[in-house]
């Protein structure tokens, strides 16, 4: 080594008063090198005490980016943000299965999938978020039903979990919060952007949420995390690997999001399509991918359930009545569910040529979304739940130039120009190319 290249060292081997340096620990992964659990329980314990600062834990962040982490020191982390706070013991439930998205545009499969897998026998006792940036989330679509409680005491959580097999609260109890205080400085450094960080800081609030099956939604395209199928693969593969050294059944589907799914986004008008695919209705992708995803986690639970057998539920009306018991059990007006208000104000976005819809980016489809007043960029905003966009046409569809694509609800104008110059851009029209498949691949463990 020259005598001004960093000095090499090895987080297993630096002791400090006893005790690991911090710099140490930061250096040895600038290096490449691999932290052994010790290292990793004492670096982040003393983070969690207050005695290691937010920006020596940021510069270790930046060498994770820059030299990855180890499949097991993955697990490692993974492990101690899970058991960082409270975990939730769902081991006197039958069954218990989770859906977990890695955040899209229109995606509402969370309220149709959670009475539908508890209809075939699975249970979903499930702590979810709330939205942040051009994502929504489930919290934010069920609060707009009238009534509805999204803050459950745990006794009842449990209880109703037990009786009617579906029970979704917000994240009251303090999951995995190494993982918030990570993510924090994630945010405000430029480190999200790391498959090992995603990988543990999902399945840290899984591992703590305690379901035994999980299946992960990981959304490829522009208006996902992952742009590229091969790093969501990645990503999959590693969330996979960390779950099954868990001991949990871990199945993964890639799913398209270059556009949104279905045609609805914003949160009431979302609702009201989650309600009609319930009802046997609603449109063919949301259906598509709910059915997928459900036998998959059912399966992996050891619940022999098909797709067709899931579909019959939708149509024969036995979902819908079970989202009905669940929405009243906690306090919402479930017949409301199917006609939520929406913002009084319309405007148009109109094809640019005559042609073939190419794109309809989910990215900037969200964002607009969240100009109209319906997502929030920080967490304490304030959501307007009846502003949206209603997609009048899907890729793949004919238009004439100057025929509406999609119809922008708005309240008193607040956000219009903003949303329709990002829808503006939003939408393509050139010629015909197949669209690209919904699921595009199935990763098991
Ligand atoms: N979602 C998470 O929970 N964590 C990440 O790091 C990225 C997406």
């Amino acid at each position: 080594m020259s005598p001004h290249s960093p000095a090499s060292c090895s987080t297993n081997c630096t002791p400090y008063n006893g005790r690991m340096k911090p710099a140490d620990f930061i250096g040895a992964k600038r290096l490449g090198e691999e932290h052994d659990r010790t290292a990793l329980e004492t670096f982040f314990g003393a983070f969690l005490a207050d005695e290691v600062a937010d920006y020596q834990v940021s510069a270790w962040l930046m060498a994770v980016c820059l030299q990855g982490l180890t499949e097991r020191e993955t697990a490692d982390l993974t492990q101690l943000m899970a058991a960082s706070g409270d975990t939730l013991d769902l081991s006197g439930l039958p069954h218990t299965v989770d859906k977990h998205s890695t955040g899209g545009v229109g995606d509402k499969t969370s309220l149709v999938l959670a009475p539908l897998l508890a209809v075939a026998g699975g249970t979903v006792a499930k702590m979810t978020g709330r939205g942040l940036g051009h994502t929504g989330g489930t919290v934010d679509k069920l609060e707009s039903i009238p009534g509805f409680r999204a803050e459950l005491p745990e006794e009842q959580f449990l209880r109703q979990a037990a009786e009617i097999g579906v029970a979704v609260t917000g994240q009251s109890r303090d999951l995995a919060p190494l993982d918030g205080r990570l993510y924090a400085l994630r945010d405000a450094t430029a480190t999200v952007q790391s498959l090992p960080l995603i990988a543990s800081s999902v399945m840290s609030k899984k591992l703590a949420g305690g379901a035994r099956s999980l299946v992960l939604d990981v959304k490829v395209g522009a208006g996902a995390f992952m742009r590229a199928e091969a790093e969501a693969a990645e990503l999959a593969r590693m969330m996979l690997r960390i779950g099954s050294l868990a001991g949990l059944n871990v199945t993964a589907v890639l799913s398209g999001m270059d556009a949104p799914l279905g045609r609805e986004v914003g949160n009431a008008c979302e609702v009201r399509e989650a309600v009609d695919c319930l009802r046997g209705g609603g449109p063919a992708d949301l259906r598509e991918l709910c059915l997928r995803l459900g036998s998959l986690v059912l399966n992996s639970a050891g619940l022999d359930v098909s797709e067709r057998q899931l579909a019959g539920h939708l149509d024969d009306g036995s979902a819908w009545e079970r989202f009905v018991q669940w929405v009243e059990a906690q306090g919402g007006d479930a017949a409301a569910a199917a006609s939520l208000p929406l913002a009084p104000g319309e405007a148009v976005v109109a094809a640019p040529a005559a042609g073939t819809v190419t794109g309809l980016d989910a990215g900037l489809i969200g964002r607009a979304v969240g100009a109209l007043g319906g997502g929030r960029s920080r967490k304490d905003d304030l959501i307007d739940p009846g502003v949206g966009v209603r997609l009048l046409h899907k890729p793949g569809a004919e238009v004439e130039a100057g025929e509406a694509v999609a119809l922008v609800r708005h309240r008193d104008g607040r956000g219009l120009d903003a949303a329709l110059d990002l829808l503006g851009r939003a939408v393509t029209v050139g010629s015909a190319e197949p669209p690209a498949p919904l699921i595009l691949d199935v990763i098991t463990g």
